[in-house]
């Protein structure tokens, strides 16, 4: 296989930091690199269980980045990072204290040792959220790259470009050590698709290039597309929604959906318990983003899920007979007791952490401790990444 050939053979070994759940290590495992993650690193406890559950072999230090000693990443002998630095710094909700964030000192500690190891890794692989790349840190993080001698690639990429309905907009960074060059031209342009390989490698096809994400186009309704119709939305969201569920190079809702069996009342058994409760519904009904199964999107699920509404992931319309127009129509004319009878026929649930975790890109094999609680599956599955897009750009770094 070319990739094999690319990567000189002998097993890589790689560090896996801030490794949560396990997401980078599941990537790298797609993309079928020989490769041995030789130290996980991260103190979440609950990620730390589920990550020990599911990689039982694989060391995990349960301990700071920044505890680890110059000696300790000597000692690991690493030729690839791959790392998920904490966002909570570079986002809009996390006040943006980008590298005086105290949480930023783990990755400012990384950058400091980088020059000082006896062997500079050959690539180095990091996710963020979107927002990294106009920050300082990441001002920081390619100064760095450029005084060690590594080329790198920018990427602003979500799992809609490999056809999958989910929307996760994050920044990737791709780097490889001088003298090796990658497969496909850098820029120093931030990508917003899979660049074409020079080698004309079949590993790193572009894929399906429709930017299904892409805004509609402007439709001739003037001003009228702008003002609310039902819910909060307006005819421009509507219309958007519309184009990305006739996307076809999209994949439905329903292929990433745990098997409901068939019982009385629509949610069967197990599901039942992911139905938004009353007072949920009539808090947020205007809020939630709602998707059915044949439906070609949905929003980026966050580690609130399940628990806050607003902005942390769509919700399914599991009664697909019901229609939301009917079932949002003169709300405002109604009782609370009225209103949870309409708004109940579409029997709106959460996904479940599975279909989370399969839209996600992991594996049918992933799976979690029994003692975790359903919020603590949501809000590590909300910290992880899409493994589909990792495990591509890991191909694309080491081709
Ligand atoms: N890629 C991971 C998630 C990364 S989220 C996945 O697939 O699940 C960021 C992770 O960094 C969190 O799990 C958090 O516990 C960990 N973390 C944050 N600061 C850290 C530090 N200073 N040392 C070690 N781990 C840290």
């Amino acid at each position: 296989m070319s990739l094999c050939r690319s990567v000189n053979m002998e097993q890589l070994r790689v560090l896996e930091l801030y490794s949560g759940i396990g997401g980078m290590h599941y990537a790298l495992k797609e993309c079928r690199v020989p490769a041995r993650v030789v130290a996980a690193v991260d103190v979440n406890t609950t990620a730390n269980e589920v990550y020990r559950h599911n990689f039982p072999a694989t060391p995990l230090w349960a301990k700071t980045i920044e505890g680890l000693t110059l000696d300790d990443f000597n000692r690991l002998d690493f030729d690839m990072i791959l790392m998920s630095p904490p966002c909570q710094p570079f986002t809009r909700i996390g006040l943006q204290g980008d590298v005086s964030d105290p949480r930023t000192k783990s990755f400012l500690y990384i950058l400091d040792i980088l020059p000082r190891l006896a062997k500079r890794p050959r690539f180095l692989l990091l996710e963020n959220v979107k927002g990294f790349e106009t920050s300082s840190a990441r001002d920081a993080l390619v100064k760095t790259l450029k005084d060690c001698g590594y080329s790198y690639q920018e990427f602003l990429l979500s799992p809609t470009c490999l056809g999958i309905p989910n929307s996760r907009l994050r920044y990737f960074l791709i780097a490889r050590a001088l003298p090796e060059s990658f497969s496909f031209q850098t820029t120093t342009e931030v990508l917003v698709a899979f660049p074409e390989s020079k080698r004309g490698d079949s590993a790193d096809r572009t894929p399906n290039s429709a930017p299904s994400h892409a805004p509609a186009p402007n439709s001739s309704k003037g001003r009228d597309e702008g003002r609310v119709l039902y819910k909060m939305e307006t005819a421009r969201d509507l219309e958007k929604k519309r184009c990305q569920d006739e996307d076809e190079s999209v994949r439905r809702i329903q292929d990433f959906l745990e098997e409901e069996e068939e019982e009385e009342g629509g949610a069967g058994p197990g599901m039942g318990r992911y139905l938004l409760p009353p007072k949920t519904l009539l808090r947020y009904a205007l809020l939630m983003d709602i998707v059915r199964p044949s439906c070609r999107r949905s929003v980026c699920f966050t580690k609130g899920y399940g628990h806050y509404v607003e902005g942390t992931g769509s919700v399914l319309q599991s009664c697909t007979d019901a229609q939301v127009e009917t079932a949002y129509a003169a709300l405002d004319s109604l009782t609370d007791e009225q209103k949870l009878l309409q708004l109940s026929q579409l029997r709106l649930r959460y996904f479940s952490p599975r279909e989370i975790a399969n839209l996600m890109g992991f594996p049918s094999h992933f799976s979690f401790p029994e003692n975790t609680t359903t919020k603590q599956r949501y809000r590590v599955l909300g910290n992880s990444l899409n493994v589909h897009v990792v495990a591509r750009l890991i191909t694309l770094m080491v081709g």
